[in-house]
């Protein structure tokens, strides 16, 4: 039995495991506000799912407050804490697995990453705890062999704490709080599907230094997606998993772990289809940020309300009921299950 709250280490990757040998995936939720987290943590305690917590950037530095007479980088790293200090406190107390995870951060967001690093060594020296469970490091604008040599030197760094690393191969189409591309900007659209040589690569140098994911692209879009506008074809993650189980002379498994971006409206049978070839972490930002919108504007424009917090909570409760049930993370919590 594993204690609730916020996992790392040998736990993430039992964590991971069961995922990918019951074939489910685990929400990441980007947090924009502490109530947000509050009740995302609520709905996962509800529905007896583990789930993964993530923070960009411009959304730490948001929390932390732009008017701090600090550099964007001091906020960044002050909200991180305040987020990752909450989170620690609280999730423990929801009786389920919590994943704390930073998303995207490209080669000018590395300082922040080694600033939360530096204070995870600290963390630990004090709680004997990582602060974060995992960090994204998304160098997929650049050559391969310079964005599996900069995660390798980091997986190594993050490994002798116990937190993983998601590392990104081709290019996740949209943009996310200040990162990424605007999809008619993307001239190659090649680079929105990643060749599984890619993949194959990155696996064989890296998987062996820790614990590694992959957000491998297959037509993934962030925000919400335009209908027509790509296709996704998951079966790039099938074609990556067999490319490395042949190699290794193995018979065909999920041995790669891999995530899925830009989830929020994606069509039941393209996730199916992705759990199925290896998905165990499922983003979905978008989804939960209008169903949050909708409980304030419900609120204060329709019913003229100004106390709303109580409905964007009903509205997440019910959006994390749906997403729980979609993903089939529901009542598979590692904490009560020790299969
Ligand atoms: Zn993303």
């Amino acid at each position: 039995m594993i204690k609730p709250g916020i996992i790392w280490g040998k736990h993430y990757k039992q964590l991971i495991d069961k995922a990918k040998r019951h074939q489910y995936a685990l929400p990441a939720i980007n947090i924009t506000t502490m109530d947000m987290l509050n009740n995302v943590l609520e709905a996962a305690s509800i529905y007896k799912s583990d789930i993964i917590i993530q923070l960009s950037y411009e959304r730490a530095q948001f929390i932390a407050g732009y008017g701090l007479n600090k550099t964007p980088l001091e906020c960044a790293t002050i909200g991180a804490l305040m987020v990752a200090t909450h989170a620690h406190l609280l999730a423990k107390h929801y009786g389920i697995c919590v994943v704390l995870h930073t998303d995207h951060a490209n080669r000018r967001l590395i300082p922040w990453i080694e600033q939360l690093v530096n204070l995870s060594d600290y963390w630990y020296k004090q709680h004997k705890t990582p602060l974060f469970s995992s960090h994204m490091i998304d160098l997929s604008e650049e050559p391969i062999d310079q964005n599996i040599d900069t995660c390798k030197f980091w997986l190594k760094r993050f490994n002798s704490l116990g937190i993983g690393l998601e590392m990104e191969l081709g290019i996740t189409g949209g943009e996310e709080d200040g990162i990424g591309h605007e999809l008619n900007s993307i001239k190659n659209t090649d680079l929105l599907y990643t060749n599984p040589a890619d993949v194959l690569k990155a696996y064989n140098e890296l998987n062996h230094l820790g614990n590694l994911s992959i957000a491998a692209s297959f037509g993934n879009i962030h925000g919400v997606y335009k209908v027509g506008n790509v296709r996704l074809k998951p079966t790039i993650l099938q074609d990556s998993q067999r490319l490395i189980c042949q190699q290794k002379n193995i018979s065909l498994s999920n041995i790669v772990n891999f995530v899925f971006h830009g989830g929020s409206g994606s069509s039941r049978q393209n996730i199916m289809e992705a759990i199925e070839y290896g998905v165990f972490k499922f983003n979905i930002s978008t989804d939960i940020q209008f169903a949050y919108s909708q409980g304030i504007y419900q609120e204060t424009i329709t019913n003229n309300n100004c106390s709303y917090l109580h409905f964007t909570r009903k509205k997440i409760l019910k959006k994390m009921k749906e997403v729980f049930h979609l993903l089939g993370s529901k009542n598979q919590t590692i904490t009560s299950h020790c299969s």
